[in-house]
């Protein structure tokens, strides 16, 4: 097809959880759609991340699609919290199921979009020489799938092996027995790490920023619950939508202050057995209220001194310096006991960062480490680093990220001013990276969808939120995250204009609930905040 436009009514970007039901719910509502994905497999973060121990940090049962009964009964998932072999095999699953890849094509990537306004298309190229035109263009590219990329002095040097948890070899990678460093402690970096210290010769767990680290409790699936689940799936999913996380969870038990000092601590032991995000969720105010967020802190401290018998290391691992909640809950199945084997020690980076990777290992300003292996965990370039690297421009030019420089605005979190026709799913201002991306992209999807179907049916060939749309949404999105204590924490969700140092919650923070009933607000019956025109 070299040298020849194909023309599609919808491209999508990306064939992970949000591309592949994008490409399935097009087609079956009859659009010409086509799907461009980098990887030679579908499943976005999930191909990608096959890191020792990856595993997801929200229940199974909810990880999944709940748009259809029968692909819903069809899969049957092995553990409470799913490890990466098994969500890949599903992914693969659904994409055979939904015959989504009649319309993909594999291990191409989008290397240009350009808006043209004189035939309202996107002129899409791609790295295989391919040439697409598209009324409509949607992407599904993530939102954690760019990596940040190692950029210490000296890696050129190194006479080991390196590999990044976010781009792992599909082939097996052999650290058995050997000297492994991993660098990074955030979701990524604590798994790997579990997992290599069962069989390293020696790791080092080189750690900037202690995280919160909560337990699991994985297990074998509960046959019961997925049976009572998957007769009503589609009540499950509404019942998901109508959660502040895109999830079913235990409840918030109500706010922190109306509870006595005993109760807290029984309310978050309950929570820790139960295990999960929920401890997240404890208390309808500790996220705005910093004593009733202390005291949920201060229990998770303490479980770090009950499973660690060094003292200097429970220190260090003891995240002190910020709430819990305002950066991402980590949640883990074994990670506080590896630091009681003999062949794991904690380096501690704060007072000591590295300083440059040598030929054997890694200085830091105060020692050296002698390595085989080095795992990189350092997490990614968040929201905007996949849209620009599958460099999407309007007519004047720009990439989103250049209009989000000073100030990131959307309007639904879902389509930007200036930018007619591109869909973000799961984007900033939206709930993103602080939902279930399978509900979020469900809902994100099927609104395009009606936003499509609007526009068609008035004749119109363009659509764009106006200006003033954009901006009260985004104030909107700002009110509700001003007083949480999360916008005042540095961490990737946290947007710091480099201008004026003014700070912007990235995620919408209200919750899905508040979320899906703002969106269906703003939007009224006409789809206002949107102009549509021929
Ligand atoms: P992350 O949370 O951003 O953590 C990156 C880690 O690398 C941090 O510990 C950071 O230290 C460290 N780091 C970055 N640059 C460094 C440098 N130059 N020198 C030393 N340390 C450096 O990334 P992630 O662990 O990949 O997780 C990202 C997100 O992906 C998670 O929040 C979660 O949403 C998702 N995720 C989910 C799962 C799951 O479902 N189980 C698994 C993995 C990832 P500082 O903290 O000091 O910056």
């Amino acid at each position: 097809m070299n040298g020849q436009v194909e023309e599609y009514s919808v491209v999508v970007v990306g064939a992970g959880m949000g591309g592949i039901y994008a490409l399935h719910r097009f087609a079956e509502l009859g659009h010409s759609v086509h799907g461009f994905e980098g990887a030679p497999g579908v499943g976005g973060v999930w191909y990608h991340n096959a890191y020792p121990g990856a595993r997801v940090d929200l229940e199974s049962d909810s990880y999944s699609y709940m748009f259809d009964e029968e692909l819903y009964t069809g899969w049957d998932w092995s553990e409470r919290y799913a490890a990466q072999p098994e969500i890949l095999r599903y992914l693969n699953y659904v994409a055979d199921r939904l015959d989504v890849r009649r319309n993909l094509s594999l291990s191409t990537r989008v290397t240009s979009a350009q808006w043209n306004p004189e035939e309202n298309r996107y002129l899409i190229k791609t790295d295989t020489g391919r040439t697409v035109r598209a009324r409509y263009l949607v992407m599904a590219t993530g939102n954690l799938s760019r990596p940040k990329d190692p950029d210490f002095k000296g890696l050129g040097d190194f006479e080991g092996e390196w590999y990044q948890t976010s781009h792992w070899p599909q082939t097996p990678v052999d650290y058995a027995g050997k000297r492994v460093a991993v660098i990074g402690t955030g979701s990524s970096g604590v798994q790997a790490a579990t997992e290599i210290a069962k069989t390293a010769g020696h790791l080092y767990v080189m750690q900037r920023t202690p995280h919160y680290v909560v337990p699991a409790h994985n297990r074998p699936a509960d046959p019961v619950k997925k049976e009572r689940l998957s007769r009503k799936v589609l009540e499950f999913r509404d019942e998901s939508y109508a959660t502040p996380v895109g999830y079913v969870l235990p409840p918030p038990v109500g706010r922190g202050v109306d509870y006595s000092p005993e109760q807290r601590l029984q309310i978050l032991e309950t929570r820790w057995a139960f295990g999960g995000q929920c401890l997240l969720s404890t208390f309808t105010d500790q996220g705005t209220n910093i004593e009733i967020n202390d005291v949920v802190s201060q229990f998770v401290r303490s479980k770090v001194a009950q499973q660690v018998d060094d003292p200097q290391t429970v220190a260090k691992l003891m995240p002190t310096s910020y709430p819990l909640g305002t950066r991402r809950l980590v949640i883990d199945t074994g990670y506080y006991p590896i630091f009681n084997q003999d062949n794991v020690s904690l380096v501690d980076m704060r007072d000591n960062p590295i300083e440059r990777i040598t030929a054997t290992g890694i200085k830091t300003r105060e020692a050296e480490y002698e390595v085989d292996v080095i795992v990189f965990a350092l997490g990614f370039e968040a929201f905007t680093g996949a849209l620009d690297q599958a460099n999407v421009r309007n007519e004047h030019g720009q990439q989103p990220s250049d209009r989000w420089a000073y100030k990131p605005q959307t309007y639904l979190g879902l389509m930007s001013n200036a930018f007619p026709n591109l869909f973000t799913l799961t984007g900033i201002q939206s709930p993103s990276v602080l939902a279930n991306f399978f509900t979020l992209n469900n809902y994100h999807v099927d609104l395009v969808d009606k936003i499509i179907g609007y526009a068609e049916e008035a004749r119109a060939e363009r659509v764009e939120p106006t200006l003033d749309a954009e901006k009260k949404w985004g104030d909107h999105c700002n009110e509700i995250a001003e007083p949480m204590l999360r916008r005042a924490v540095d961490n990737y969700m946290v947007h710091v204009n480099r201008y004026d140092g003014s700070r912007f919650f990235l995620p919408y923070a209200g919750g899905f609930d508040r979320y899906v009933a703002d969106v269906d607000e703003y939007l009224g019956e006409k789809y206002e905040g949107f102009e549509f025109t021929s």
